[in-house]
Protein backbone atom coordinates (compact mmCIF):
# COMPACT_ATOMS: atom_id res chain seq x y z
CA UNK A 1 0.00 0.00 0.00
CA UNK A 2 1.28 3.34 -0.43
CA UNK A 3 1.09 6.61 2.00
CA UNK A 4 -1.68 9.13 0.85
CA UNK A 5 -1.94 12.71 1.71
CA UNK A 6 -3.68 11.31 5.33
CA UNK A 7 -0.53 9.05 6.54
CA UNK A 8 1.36 12.28 6.76
CA UNK A 9 1.93 15.81 8.79
CA UNK A 10 0.89 18.18 6.21
CA UNK A 11 -0.06 21.14 8.73
CA UNK A 12 2.32 24.26 7.91
CA UNK A 13 3.76 22.57 5.08
CA UNK A 14 4.52 23.64 1.42
CA UNK A 15 2.85 20.78 -0.53
CA UNK A 16 3.70 20.34 -4.38
CA UNK A 17 0.71 18.60 -5.74
CA UNK A 18 0.54 16.83 -9.66
CA UNK A 19 -2.51 16.96 -10.89
CA UNK A 20 -3.80 16.32 -14.03
CA UNK A 21 -5.79 19.22 -15.86
CA UNK A 22 -5.34 18.38 -19.48
CA UNK A 23 -8.92 19.27 -20.10
CA UNK A 24 -10.62 19.53 -23.40
CA UNK A 25 -10.39 23.16 -24.58
CA UNK A 26 -11.99 25.49 -27.59
CA UNK A 27 -11.32 28.69 -28.26
CA UNK A 28 -9.77 29.23 -24.26
CA UNK A 29 -12.94 27.95 -23.28
CA UNK A 30 -12.93 24.83 -20.79
CA UNK A 31 -15.22 22.15 -23.02
CA UNK A 32 -14.85 19.27 -19.77
CA UNK A 33 -13.95 20.56 -16.38
CA UNK A 34 -14.26 16.63 -14.90
CA UNK A 35 -10.47 16.19 -14.66
CA UNK A 36 -10.58 19.72 -12.27
CA UNK A 37 -13.49 18.67 -10.44
CA UNK A 38 -11.46 15.52 -9.59
CA UNK A 39 -8.63 17.33 -8.22
CA UNK A 40 -10.52 18.97 -5.84
CA UNK A 41 -10.98 16.79 -3.20
CA UNK A 42 -7.15 16.44 -2.69
CA UNK A 43 -7.06 19.97 -3.02
CA UNK A 44 -9.50 20.86 -0.11
CA UNK A 45 -8.46 18.48 2.30
CA UNK A 46 -4.56 20.20 2.06
CA UNK A 47 -6.13 23.29 2.22
CA UNK A 48 -8.35 22.56 5.53
CA UNK A 49 -5.61 20.75 7.22
CA UNK A 50 -2.91 23.46 7.17
CA UNK A 51 -0.84 23.23 3.83
CA UNK A 52 -0.08 26.08 1.17
CA UNK A 53 -0.99 23.90 -1.61
CA UNK A 54 0.99 24.44 -5.21
CA UNK A 55 -0.34 22.58 -8.22
CA UNK A 56 1.45 21.43 -11.19
CA UNK A 57 -0.01 19.55 -14.64
CA UNK A 58 -0.02 19.75 -18.20
CA UNK A 59 -2.12 20.75 -20.62
CA UNK A 60 -1.71 19.37 -24.56
CA UNK A 61 1.88 18.79 -25.83
CA UNK A 62 3.65 22.33 -26.51
CA UNK A 63 7.02 20.46 -26.66
CA UNK A 64 8.82 21.45 -24.39
CA UNK A 65 8.03 25.15 -25.87
CA UNK A 66 5.99 28.00 -23.94
CA UNK A 67 3.53 27.75 -26.47
CA UNK A 68 1.02 29.89 -25.05
CA UNK A 69 -1.64 28.00 -26.86
CA UNK A 70 -1.48 25.62 -23.96
CA UNK A 71 -1.41 28.11 -20.90
CA UNK A 72 -3.17 26.72 -17.88
CA UNK A 73 -4.55 30.44 -17.56
CA UNK A 74 -8.27 28.77 -18.25
CA UNK A 75 -7.64 26.39 -15.79
CA UNK A 76 -6.50 28.51 -12.79
CA UNK A 77 -9.78 30.84 -13.53
CA UNK A 78 -12.11 27.68 -13.75
CA UNK A 79 -10.26 26.30 -10.68
CA UNK A 80 -10.93 29.29 -8.69
CA UNK A 81 -14.65 29.04 -9.71
CA UNK A 82 -14.98 25.59 -8.34
CA UNK A 83 -12.44 26.33 -4.91
CA UNK A 84 -14.61 29.49 -4.11
CA UNK A 85 -11.10 31.15 -3.94
CA UNK A 86 -8.41 32.64 -5.51
CA UNK A 87 -5.49 31.20 -7.95
CA UNK A 88 -2.40 32.51 -7.42
CA UNK A 89 -1.19 31.63 -11.18
CA UNK A 90 2.49 31.59 -11.55
CA UNK A 91 2.31 32.76 -15.26
CA UNK A 92 6.12 32.06 -15.97
CA UNK A 93 6.58 30.40 -19.12
CA UNK A 94 10.01 29.07 -17.29
CA UNK A 95 7.64 27.10 -15.28
CA UNK A 96 9.56 27.42 -12.43
CA UNK A 97 12.25 30.95 -12.20
CA UNK A 98 13.15 33.61 -9.47
CA UNK A 99 10.08 35.20 -9.29
CA UNK A 100 7.79 32.05 -9.07
CA UNK A 101 10.56 30.70 -6.41
CA UNK A 102 9.86 34.36 -4.53
CA UNK A 103 5.86 33.90 -4.56
CA UNK A 104 5.75 30.18 -3.79
CA UNK A 105 8.37 31.27 -0.24
CA UNK A 106 5.53 33.39 0.56
CA UNK A 107 2.81 31.53 -0.18
CA UNK A 108 0.74 30.94 3.26
CA UNK A 109 -1.16 27.60 4.67
CA UNK A 110 -4.54 28.09 2.81
CA UNK A 111 -3.32 29.88 -0.10
CA UNK A 112 -3.26 27.90 -3.42
CA UNK A 113 -0.83 28.89 -6.67
CA UNK A 114 -0.73 27.01 -9.81
CA UNK A 115 2.41 26.71 -12.10
CA UNK A 116 2.31 27.07 -15.81
CA UNK A 117 2.47 24.64 -17.81
CA UNK A 118 4.94 21.89 -16.86
CA UNK A 119 5.74 20.67 -20.44
CA UNK A 120 6.62 24.26 -21.83
CA UNK A 121 10.17 22.56 -20.18
CA UNK A 122 11.45 20.07 -22.80
CA UNK A 123 13.35 18.73 -19.51
CA UNK A 124 9.67 17.43 -17.98
CA UNK A 125 9.10 14.58 -20.47
CA UNK A 126 12.73 13.33 -20.66
CA UNK A 127 12.64 13.47 -16.48
CA UNK A 128 15.70 15.80 -16.43
CA UNK A 129 17.27 15.90 -13.14
CA UNK A 130 17.84 19.36 -12.75
CA UNK A 131 13.79 20.56 -13.63
CA UNK A 132 12.53 17.80 -11.11
CA UNK A 133 15.01 19.48 -8.67
CA UNK A 134 13.69 23.21 -9.47
CA UNK A 135 10.34 21.79 -8.85
CA UNK A 136 10.94 20.27 -5.78
CA UNK A 137 12.76 23.08 -3.98
CA UNK A 138 9.59 25.09 -4.18
CA UNK A 139 7.62 22.99 -1.40
CA UNK A 140 8.26 20.38 1.20
CA UNK A 141 6.41 17.46 0.30
CA UNK A 142 4.98 15.91 -2.91
CA UNK A 143 1.53 14.71 -3.62
CA UNK A 144 0.95 12.63 -7.25
CA UNK A 145 -3.01 12.86 -7.80
CA UNK A 146 -2.44 12.20 -11.73
CA UNK A 147 -3.37 8.56 -12.52
CA UNK A 148 -3.81 9.57 -16.48
CA UNK A 149 0.28 10.32 -16.74
CA UNK A 150 1.52 8.06 -13.41
CA UNK A 151 2.40 5.55 -16.57
CA UNK A 152 4.79 8.20 -17.60
CA UNK A 153 8.18 8.94 -15.64
CA UNK A 154 7.71 12.88 -16.15
CA UNK A 155 10.11 15.42 -13.92
CA UNK A 156 6.63 16.22 -12.25
CA UNK A 157 5.34 12.81 -11.73
CA UNK A 158 8.55 11.05 -11.00
CA UNK A 159 11.65 12.63 -10.78
CA UNK A 160 10.10 15.60 -8.62
CA UNK A 161 10.27 11.95 -5.68
CA UNK A 162 14.16 12.21 -5.58
CA UNK A 163 13.85 15.23 -3.35
CA UNK A 164 11.06 15.71 -1.24
CA UNK A 165 8.80 12.58 0.14
CA UNK A 166 5.83 11.46 -1.76
CA UNK A 167 2.77 10.24 -1.48
CA UNK A 168 -0.54 9.89 -3.60
CA UNK A 169 -3.41 12.05 -3.48
CA UNK A 170 -7.24 10.70 -3.28
CA UNK A 171 -7.38 10.10 -6.98
CA UNK A 172 -4.53 7.82 -7.28
CA UNK A 173 -5.65 6.13 -4.34
CA UNK A 174 -8.50 5.30 -5.43
CA UNK A 175 -7.48 3.80 -8.87
CA UNK A 176 -4.90 1.97 -7.35
CA UNK A 177 -7.11 0.40 -5.10
CA UNK A 178 -10.38 -0.31 -7.58
CA UNK A 179 -8.09 -1.75 -10.21
CA UNK A 180 -5.13 -3.14 -7.98
CA UNK A 181 -7.80 -4.97 -5.77
CA UNK A 182 -10.07 -5.88 -9.25
CA UNK A 183 -6.75 -7.56 -10.53
CA UNK A 184 -5.24 -9.25 -7.42
CA UNK A 185 -7.58 -10.06 -4.84
CA UNK A 186 -11.05 -10.57 -7.43
CA UNK A 187 -14.54 -11.64 -5.86
CA UNK A 188 -14.79 -14.77 -8.22
CA UNK A 189 -16.06 -15.17 -10.66
CA UNK A 190 -13.96 -12.81 -12.16
CA UNK A 191 -14.47 -12.04 -16.17
CA UNK A 192 -12.88 -9.18 -18.18
CA UNK A 193 -14.01 -7.68 -21.82
CA UNK A 194 -11.90 -6.72 -23.80
CA UNK A 195 -13.19 -4.80 -27.23
CA UNK A 196 -12.35 -2.06 -29.01
CA UNK A 197 -10.39 -1.57 -32.38
CA UNK A 198 -6.96 -3.13 -32.63
CA UNK A 199 -5.40 -6.37 -30.70
CA UNK A 200 -2.34 -5.17 -31.21
CA UNK A 201 -3.03 -3.03 -28.50
CA UNK A 202 -4.00 -4.92 -26.06
CA UNK A 203 -2.09 -7.77 -26.26
CA UNK A 204 -0.14 -7.64 -23.25
CA UNK A 205 -3.48 -6.51 -21.52
CA UNK A 206 -5.07 -10.03 -22.52
CA UNK A 207 -1.94 -11.90 -21.70
CA UNK A 208 -1.72 -10.37 -17.93
CA UNK A 209 -5.71 -10.91 -17.29
CA UNK A 210 -5.27 -14.57 -18.73
CA UNK A 211 -2.87 -15.71 -16.02
CA UNK A 212 -5.95 -14.17 -13.66
CA UNK A 213 -9.49 -14.43 -14.70
CA UNK A 214 -12.10 -17.05 -15.00
CA UNK A 215 -13.40 -16.02 -18.23
CA UNK A 216 -12.13 -13.87 -21.02
CA UNK A 217 -14.93 -11.94 -23.30
CA UNK A 218 -13.74 -10.56 -26.80
CA UNK A 219 -15.89 -7.67 -28.41
CA UNK A 220 -14.88 -4.53 -30.95
CA UNK A 221 -12.72 -4.49 -33.67
CA UNK A 222 -10.31 -6.90 -32.06
CA UNK A 223 -12.26 -9.91 -32.79
CA UNK A 224 -12.03 -10.37 -36.61
CA UNK A 225 -8.54 -10.61 -36.06
CA UNK A 226 -9.34 -13.70 -33.39
CA UNK A 227 -11.86 -14.73 -36.45
CA UNK A 228 -8.98 -14.74 -39.01
CA UNK A 229 -6.81 -17.07 -36.43
CA UNK A 230 -9.37 -19.27 -36.51
CA UNK A 231 -9.87 -19.46 -40.71
CA UNK A 232 -12.80 -17.44 -40.88
CA UNK A 233 -13.95 -15.13 -43.95
CA UNK A 234 -14.22 -11.29 -42.60
CA UNK A 235 -15.00 -9.45 -45.84
CA UNK A 236 -13.80 -5.75 -44.80
CA UNK A 237 -13.79 -5.53 -41.42
CA UNK A 238 -10.67 -4.04 -39.22
CA UNK A 239 -7.80 -6.40 -39.18
CA UNK A 240 -5.05 -6.22 -37.58
CA UNK A 241 -2.89 -8.31 -39.78
CA UNK A 242 0.33 -8.61 -37.89
CA UNK A 243 -1.61 -10.08 -34.23
CA UNK A 244 -3.35 -13.30 -36.35
CA UNK A 245 -1.01 -15.92 -35.15
CA UNK A 246 -0.82 -13.64 -31.44
CA UNK A 247 -4.63 -14.13 -31.41
CA UNK A 248 -4.24 -17.42 -32.52
CA UNK A 249 -1.90 -18.17 -29.48
CA UNK A 250 -4.24 -16.28 -26.90
CA UNK A 251 -7.03 -19.28 -27.89
CA UNK A 252 -4.17 -21.55 -27.16
CA UNK A 253 -2.94 -20.00 -24.06
CA UNK A 254 -6.83 -19.30 -22.65
CA UNK A 255 -7.38 -23.35 -23.12
CA UNK A 256 -4.09 -23.76 -21.62
CA UNK A 257 -4.58 -21.94 -18.48
CA UNK A 258 -8.53 -23.33 -18.08
CA UNK A 259 -9.64 -19.64 -18.89
CA UNK A 260 -13.06 -19.82 -21.10
CA UNK A 261 -12.23 -17.28 -23.40
CA UNK A 262 -15.43 -15.93 -25.71
CA UNK A 263 -15.24 -14.62 -28.94
CA UNK A 264 -18.81 -13.20 -30.97
CA UNK A 265 -20.83 -15.82 -32.52
CA UNK A 266 -22.64 -13.22 -34.46
CA UNK A 267 -22.07 -9.87 -36.06
CA UNK A 268 -24.24 -6.70 -37.29
CA UNK A 269 -22.37 -6.16 -40.71
CA UNK A 270 -22.55 -2.81 -42.83
CA UNK A 271 -21.79 -2.54 -46.47
CA UNK A 272 -19.73 0.87 -45.61
CA UNK A 273 -17.90 2.72 -42.89
CA UNK A 274 -21.28 4.96 -41.99
CA UNK A 275 -24.20 5.13 -40.14
CA UNK A 276 -26.50 4.67 -42.64
CA UNK A 277 -25.23 2.08 -44.55
CA UNK A 278 -26.90 -1.59 -45.36
CA UNK A 279 -27.36 -3.76 -42.38
CA UNK A 280 -27.09 -7.37 -41.74
CA UNK A 281 -26.54 -9.57 -38.93
CA UNK A 282 -24.82 -12.73 -39.62
CA UNK A 283 -23.13 -16.02 -37.41
CA UNK A 284 -19.63 -15.50 -37.09
CA UNK A 285 -18.51 -18.07 -39.65
CA UNK A 286 -20.47 -16.77 -42.19
CA UNK A 287 -19.72 -13.40 -42.92
CA UNK A 288 -19.73 -12.22 -46.36
CA UNK A 289 -16.88 -10.85 -48.28
CA UNK A 290 -18.36 -7.79 -49.47
CA UNK A 291 -19.38 -6.53 -45.54
CA UNK A 292 -17.43 -5.63 -42.67
CA UNK A 293 -18.55 -6.37 -39.10
CA UNK A 294 -19.54 -2.99 -36.70
CA UNK A 295 -21.18 -4.92 -33.68
CA UNK A 296 -21.58 -7.63 -31.90
CA UNK A 297 -25.06 -9.12 -32.75
CA UNK A 298 -27.93 -10.03 -30.25
CA UNK A 299 -27.11 -13.49 -29.90
CA UNK A 300 -23.63 -12.66 -28.59
CA UNK A 301 -25.23 -9.80 -26.74
CA UNK A 302 -27.43 -12.54 -24.63
CA UNK A 303 -24.56 -14.87 -24.09
CA UNK A 304 -22.02 -12.38 -22.74
CA UNK A 305 -25.50 -10.83 -20.68
CA UNK A 306 -25.48 -13.84 -18.89
CA UNK A 307 -21.29 -14.02 -18.05
CA UNK A 308 -22.06 -10.57 -16.44
CA UNK A 309 -24.79 -11.06 -14.48
CA UNK A 310 -23.06 -14.48 -13.58
CA UNK A 311 -19.89 -12.83 -12.40
CA UNK A 312 -18.62 -11.43 -9.10
CA UNK A 313 -16.15 -9.27 -10.77
CA UNK A 314 -16.35 -7.33 -14.66
CA UNK A 315 -13.89 -5.28 -15.90
CA UNK A 316 -14.71 -3.74 -18.91
CA UNK A 317 -12.11 -2.12 -21.16
CA UNK A 318 -12.70 -1.46 -25.24
CA UNK A 319 -16.18 -0.87 -26.64
CA UNK A 320 -18.39 -3.56 -28.62
CA UNK A 321 -18.48 -2.31 -31.45
CA UNK A 322 -18.44 1.02 -33.57
CA UNK A 323 -20.90 2.95 -30.87
CA UNK A 324 -19.91 6.51 -32.29
CA UNK A 325 -22.34 5.60 -34.67
CA UNK A 326 -26.06 5.10 -33.48
CA UNK A 327 -27.16 2.17 -35.63
CA UNK A 328 -23.40 0.41 -34.29
CA UNK A 329 -24.06 1.09 -30.53
CA UNK A 330 -26.42 -1.08 -29.08
CA UNK A 331 -24.06 -4.05 -28.14
CA UNK A 332 -21.86 -1.70 -25.81
CA UNK A 333 -24.82 0.08 -24.78
CA UNK A 334 -26.31 -3.64 -23.53
CA UNK A 335 -23.12 -4.49 -22.21
CA UNK A 336 -23.03 -0.89 -20.26
CA UNK A 337 -26.75 -1.58 -19.11
CA UNK A 338 -25.95 -5.05 -17.88
CA UNK A 339 -23.24 -3.62 -15.84
CA UNK A 340 -25.42 -0.99 -15.03
CA UNK A 341 -27.78 -3.72 -13.01
CA UNK A 342 -25.49 -6.44 -12.26
CA UNK A 343 -24.37 -6.71 -8.32
CA UNK A 344 -20.25 -7.68 -9.48
CA UNK A 345 -18.21 -5.02 -9.00
CA UNK A 346 -17.67 -3.20 -12.25
CA UNK A 347 -14.67 -1.30 -13.29
CA UNK A 348 -14.21 0.54 -16.58
CA UNK A 349 -10.44 1.24 -18.06
CA UNK A 350 -10.12 2.66 -21.13
CA UNK A 351 -10.65 6.73 -22.83
CA UNK A 352 -13.77 4.96 -25.21
CA UNK A 353 -15.02 2.56 -23.09
CA UNK A 354 -15.19 5.03 -20.45
CA UNK A 355 -16.80 8.00 -22.99
CA UNK A 356 -19.36 5.37 -24.08
CA UNK A 357 -20.80 4.78 -20.45
CA UNK A 358 -20.73 8.57 -19.67
CA UNK A 359 -23.05 9.14 -23.08
CA UNK A 360 -25.31 6.82 -22.20
CA UNK A 361 -25.63 7.86 -18.61
CA UNK A 362 -24.61 4.98 -16.94
CA UNK A 363 -21.57 6.44 -15.27
CA UNK A 364 -22.96 6.69 -11.66
CA UNK A 365 -24.13 2.78 -11.83
CA UNK A 366 -20.39 1.27 -12.05
CA UNK A 367 -18.14 0.56 -9.05
CA UNK A 368 -15.10 3.06 -10.61
CA UNK A 369 -14.37 4.05 -13.92
CA UNK A 370 -10.93 4.56 -14.46
CA UNK A 371 -9.70 8.37 -15.15
CA UNK A 372 -6.82 6.78 -17.08
CA UNK A 373 -6.90 5.42 -20.79
CA UNK A 374 -3.22 4.81 -21.20
CA UNK A 375 -2.63 4.30 -17.22
CA UNK A 376 -5.39 1.93 -16.89
CA UNK A 377 -4.37 -0.27 -19.27
CA UNK A 378 -0.67 -0.81 -18.30
CA UNK A 379 -2.19 -1.20 -14.51
CA UNK A 380 -4.14 -4.41 -15.99
CA UNK A 381 -0.64 -5.02 -18.15
CA UNK A 382 0.49 -5.90 -14.59
CA UNK A 383 3.33 -3.57 -14.74
CA UNK A 384 4.07 -1.05 -12.51
CA UNK A 385 3.27 2.90 -12.77
CA UNK A 386 6.65 4.86 -12.24
CA UNK A 387 4.37 7.81 -10.79
CA UNK A 388 3.12 5.28 -8.18
CA UNK A 389 6.18 3.44 -7.72
CA UNK A 390 7.99 6.55 -6.72
CA UNK A 391 5.15 7.20 -3.90
CA UNK A 392 6.42 5.95 -0.08
CA UNK A 393 4.95 2.67 1.23
CA UNK A 394 3.07 2.40 4.26
P1 LIG B 1 -10.59 2.28 -25.14
O1 LIG B 1 -10.27 3.73 -25.39
O2 LIG B 1 -11.81 2.09 -24.30
O3 LIG B 1 -9.41 1.52 -24.63
P2 LIG B 1 -10.07 1.61 -27.90
O4 LIG B 1 -9.41 2.93 -28.09
O5 LIG B 1 -9.21 0.42 -27.91
O6 LIG B 1 -10.97 1.63 -26.57
O7 LIG B 1 -11.14 1.37 -29.04
C1 LIG B 1 -12.21 2.23 -29.27
C2 LIG B 1 -12.54 2.32 -30.73
O8 LIG B 1 -12.76 1.04 -31.28
C3 LIG B 1 -13.82 3.10 -30.94
O9 LIG B 1 -13.53 4.30 -31.61
C4 LIG B 1 -14.68 2.16 -31.79
O10 LIG B 1 -15.34 2.83 -32.84
C5 LIG B 1 -13.66 1.21 -32.35
N1 LIG B 1 -14.29 -0.04 -32.76
C6 LIG B 1 -15.02 -0.89 -32.02
N2 LIG B 1 -15.50 -1.89 -32.76
C7 LIG B 1 -15.08 -1.68 -34.02
C8 LIG B 1 -15.27 -2.38 -35.26
N3 LIG B 1 -15.99 -3.49 -35.33
N4 LIG B 1 -14.68 -1.85 -36.35
C9 LIG B 1 -13.94 -0.73 -36.27
N5 LIG B 1 -13.73 -0.04 -35.14
C10 LIG B 1 -14.30 -0.51 -34.03
MG1 LIG C 1 -9.19 4.72 -27.00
Amino acid sequence: MKKTVRDIDVKDKKVIVRCDFNVPLKDDVITDDTRIRAAIPTIEYLLQNGSAVILMSHLGRPEGRADMKYTLEPVARRLSELLGRDIIFASSPAVVDEGVREKAAELRAGEVMLLENVRFRKEETKNGAEFAKELASLADIFVNDAFGTAHRAHASTAGIADYLPAVSGFLIEKEIRFLGDAVEDPKRPFVAIMGGAKVGDKISVIENLLKKVDTLIIGGGMAYTFYKALGYEIGTSILDEKSVELAGDLLKKAEKAGVRMLIPVDVVCGKEFKNDTDTAVFKSSEMPQDMMGLDIGPATVELYKKEIFSAKTVVWNGPMGVFEMENFARGTYEIAEALSQSDAVTIIGGGDSAAAVESFGLADKMTHISTGGGASLEFLEGKELPGVAVLEDK
